[in-house]
């Protein structure tokens, strides 16, 4: 359970090439995460990956941690939340609480036809065996059937063309969907994300626990931006190739690298940052 009196901050953090490096040490980001807890922060995972998948990490943590998943799609709500949610008036099924419009199943339908009629070259997970996912993921067996387990968006493999993508893009937004750019897969998904959801639960636990916390945001990706932008401040976490994602925000830090120890240090150099008395100046925009 939540302990809503200790807690003054809240981190919103991705987790592949953010929290977790390649070594996908999930002990040490959790350890790192309880660390943070027992001095009152909440850490809250946000990433592309499904429900079951963040469940594994969620089974390590000290804390009844709430989750975003599937980039927004999801919210996993801890017990002592889903109480005010229901006060709150929400009805809806407490694991998708931003409720999408169109079902996973539906989704694909709607992939398969735009993908037939437009002869675009991609695969969904859908459309992948366990194996063909673990391979494209580099995830074990059991991880690869976790990844498949998706509630309200589809991650694909593009091979066609990268001019076809505006295409493809336009073709989704005629069917009220879009496409986000992860690490290493674009997701196909109602037009959510991590920011929307990110704010969705800040709503929530102002409204129940009624206290003023700092919020703060880590990732690398173009889907992790509105989830940064939304936070009082940020660390940007380099991409696969070396490089940070454009960011405006006017507090925000860049971390050396991926993993949970530079995770760590990156996080403290925030609170650090920004529980002291604000001084503006202080603060090493490192935006382009
Ligand atoms: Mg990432």
């Amino acid at each position: 359970m939540v302990d809503n009196k200790s807690i003054h901050a809240i981190v919103f953090t991705d987790l592949d090439g953010t929290l977790l490096d390649d070594r996908y040490d999930l002990a040490g980001a959790a350890y790192m995460c309880n660390e943070l807890y027992a001095r009152g922060v909440l850490t809250i995972p946000a990433s592309s990956k499904t429900k079951a998948e963040l469940s594994e990490l969620k089974a390590l943590f000290s804390y009844d941690a709430p989750l975003i998943s599937e980039n927004g799609a999801g919210i996993v709500w801890p017990e002592n939340l889903q109480s005010a949610l229901l006060e709150l008036g929400e009805t809806s099924d407490p694991d998708t609480t931003i409720t999408p419009p169109m079902s996973y199943e539906q989704i694909c339908e709607v992939l398969e036809t735009i993908k037939h009629g437009q002869k675009f070259e991609f695969s969904g997970f859908s459309e992948l065996s366990v194996e063909e996912v673990a391979a494209a993921t580099g995830l074990d067996i059991h991880g690869a059937a976790l990844a498949k387990q998706r509630l309200a968006s589809e991650p694909i493999i593009w091979s066609d063309e990268s001019v076809r993508l505006a295409d493809f893009k336009a073709q989704l937004q005629a069917k009220g969907l879009h496409l986000v750019s992860g690490g290493r897969f674009h997701h196909v998904m109602h037009p959510t994300d991590k920011g929307v959801a990110a704010r969705r639960l800040m709503q929530v636990i102002a409204a129940t626990w009624g206290t003023k916390l700092t919020v703060l945001a880590c990732g690398d990706s173009p889907n992790d931006k509105p989830m940064l932008e939304a936070a009082q401040a940020c660390a940007l976490f380099p991409q696969r190739d070396g490089s940070y994602i454009p960011c405006t925000h006017p507090f925000s830090i860049k971390a050396k690298s991926a993993g949970a120890l530079p995770w760590l240090e990156a996080v403290n150099e925030l609170l650090s940052k920004v529980l002291k008395p604000p001084r503006q100046a202080d603060f090493p925009a490192s935006h382009p």
